[in-house]
């Protein structure tokens, strides 16, 4: 694995591919050989959203290598620190990781579309719950992009280690709406105030429901079509209003010391947003990271954050 050192806090590393076996936790294993040998139907691919090709699987490991690979530096960090807890303050932020390039919630058990052909989140909290059993027992999957997360929404339908929550805006789903544990509607045009008013309300009372020790690990889908000018996504949120939902969440993971992977869609909704100050924001406000990774293999330096 090749390592770059972004400024002195943040380390950036290039995501791996993800396993055949990584995969299976959670896709199906005819679907998966069938696109990883390009034998998909061009139906397949059009609802996937792009045809097929080898940098293609690259992409799609890739994006679920570099979720996974930050949902384990978490879970490392947090296995550290549990070792060593006689010395901990118990005032530390939980240890986090981020994603750039991850986020795919489109995708389902035996079939993907919006550019999602696995889901990244899933195997992640998947393997992580087969992976660390005594750190990792309970998932929460806090979806703020503008779409449903509706593959998770289904992928973790009958799992009560995993609970889905999924913020959308009513006029606007990939496509048939799924049912997550929750999930919050919000209007078209929605605006900061009642974006953020909704979030606050949410996240107060999943805080007051679960308690600090109920989930052991977020994933947290900080998707940037919500913005204004994002041309499909049907919201009016500044890049503000962006920054104050991040906050909010971060607040909440900090308040019950739950740790944190935060996953971007990048490519889907452009390259650009990454050199936005939402990115440096979400970087920034939550202290020392454990690790980030970049999704695409070789091309790190695409990325432009400060
Ligand atoms: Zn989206």
């Amino acid at each position: 694995m090749h390592t770059n050192n972004f400024g002195s806090n943040k380390e950036f590393v290039v995501s791996p591919l993800a396993t055949v076996d990584e995969l299976e936790t959670t896709h199906c294993k005819d679907y998966i050989q069938r696109f990883l040998n390009g034998q998909q139907s061009e139906k397949e691919q059009r609802n996937v959203g792009f045809p097929w090709s080898r940098e293609g699987v690259d992409r799609a490991l890739s994006s679920v290598g570099g979720t996974l690979a930050a949902a384990c530096s978490v879970c490392d960090e947090l296995e550290r620190r549990n070792i060593e807890s006689s010395s901990s303050s118990g005032l530390e932020m939980p240890p986090w990781a981020a994603h750039v390039a991850g986020g795919t919630h489109h995708a389902f058990y035996d079939y993907g579309e919006g550019f999602s052909v696995f889901s990244d989140i899933a195997v992640a909290a998947n393997v992580v719950l087969q992976r660390y059993p005594a750190l990792i027992k309970r998932i929460l999957i806090v979806d703020l992009d503008v779409h449903q997360g509706n593959g998770n929404a289904v992928l973790f339908q009958d799992r009560s280690e995993v609970t889905t929550v999924s913020f959308q805006c009513e006029g606007n789903y990939f496509s048939e709406k799924q049912k997550s544990d929750l999930d919050v509607e919000l209007p078209i045009g929605c605006n900061d105030a009642t974006y953020l008013m909704t979030l606050h309300h949410w996240l107060k009372r999943i805080e007051k429901l679960a308690g600090p020790d109920f989930y052991d690990l977020i994933f947290y889908q900080a998707g940037v079509d919500i913005l204004e000018d994002d041309r499909l996504g049907r919201m009016n949120i500044s890049a503000k209003g962006v920054q104050r939902r991040n906050e909010l969440v971060y607040d909440f993971a900090r308040r019950l010391g739950i740790p944190l992977v935060i996953v971007w869609e990048v490519d889907t909704h452009g390259m650009q947003m990454i050199g936005v100050p939402l990115s440096t924001h979400t970087l920034r406000s939550t202290s020392r990271p454990t690790s980030i990774f970049a999704g695409q293999p070789k091309t790190p330096e695409v990325l432009h954050i400060e």
